[in-house]
């Protein structure tokens, strides 16, 4: 179902749109309601003004920085020409802010399409205790502003950062029932401290992926180049090939019928990619990036 009858992007309302959320122009207060997968459990439907709470005090000061960073209502992104009217759109951001607090749950295992594995991890976090989660989620919180302001309809597979779970085949399969015609997983990396930079993350044909394999990849070359264009992360020099790494013991890139990556954007354990990442301003340039990549590869299908 990912294959078929894709529209070109406005080419004019993409870069209208990506330069609006390079401007900074964005709310971090959603404007509407995204609608999830159905079913039961976390279905993507993401509250205006998302409250999402931090882990620590660090990371509740900077998520308070993220949203003092508003901008005025005048300088709000106009919905440019609605370019991804009709389209849905998946973002999956990893974890969730209270994995930690419910062990069993996010031990339990689960089969990712070639064995088994943890239902969830808590994910990593910076030396003063930014966590990966809260990274994650503000990521998408700006990606899924722009997106819904270019008309597209934004699935999540969580609502919120004070929540737990749900589990890497959940998120698969939300995603999958959602209609999207590409889907992102973001994270970041806890790699060793002198290590630096993003990495793209992508699929391997298992099966229930073969029809996206290559969808997935022309979509990983638009996120690197993007990145690269539109962010001040270079790629990484300690994991992957270029800024690449094939993947087949991630249940999100095993279970995937949309085309989708997973971008590991920087290593929180590095103070250098640590300042960047816990930085409003390089989130929303994240954003901004990943809105282009998006719109790269939708207008290229
Ligand atoms: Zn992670």
């Amino acid at each position: 179902m990912c294959c078929t009858g894709h529209t070109r992007a406005s080419r004019a309302g993409l870069l209208a749109v990506v330069a609006c959320l390079a401007m900074a122009c964005l709310a971090t207060a959603c404007a509407s309601t995204a609608t999830g997968s159905g079913g039961t459990g976390p279905s993507g439907v993401v509250p205006a003004a998302a409250g999402d709470v931090a882990a620590s005090p660090a990371a509740l000061r900077a998520s308070r920085a993220t949203r003092s960073a508003s901008p005025p209502a005048s300088e709000q992104p106009s919905a440019p020409a609605a370019s991804l009217a009709g389209i849905t759109v998946g973002i999956d951001p990893g974890h969730n802010g209270l994995n930690g607090t419910d062990p069993s749950f996010i031990n339990h295992l689960i089969w990712n399409g070639r064995a088994s594995e943890t239902c969830d991890t808590t994910g990593t976090q910076t030396a003063a205790g930014y966590t990966e989660a809260l990274f994650n989620f503000n990521v998408a919180r700006y990606l899924r502003t722009a997106l819904l302001a270019a008309g597209a309809r934004v699935v999540m597979t969580r609502a919120s950062n004070h929540g737990v779970g749900p589990c890497v085949d959940r998120r698969a399969r939300i995603l999958n029932d959602s209609g999207a015609r590409v889907a992102i997983d973001i994270h970041a990396d806890g790699g060793p401290s002198w290590g630096r930079g993003f990495t793209v993350l992508e699929p391997v044909a298992d099966g229930p992926n073969d029809h996206v394999i290559s969808s997935s990849e022309r979509f990983g070359r638009d996120v690197r180049a993007a990145l690269l264009d539109r962010t001040s992360m270079p790629v990484s020099n300690y994991y992957g090939s270029n800024g690449v790494q094939f993947r087949s013991d991630l249940a999100g890139l095993n279970l995937t019928t949309v085309p989708k990556v997973l971008i590991e954007s920087g290593n929180m354990v590095n103070a250098t990619d640590a300042a960047l990442l816990t930085s409003p301003r390089f989130q929303r340039q994240l954003a901004a990036a990943l809105l282009a990549a998006i719109l790269a590869f939708l207008g290229t299908k």
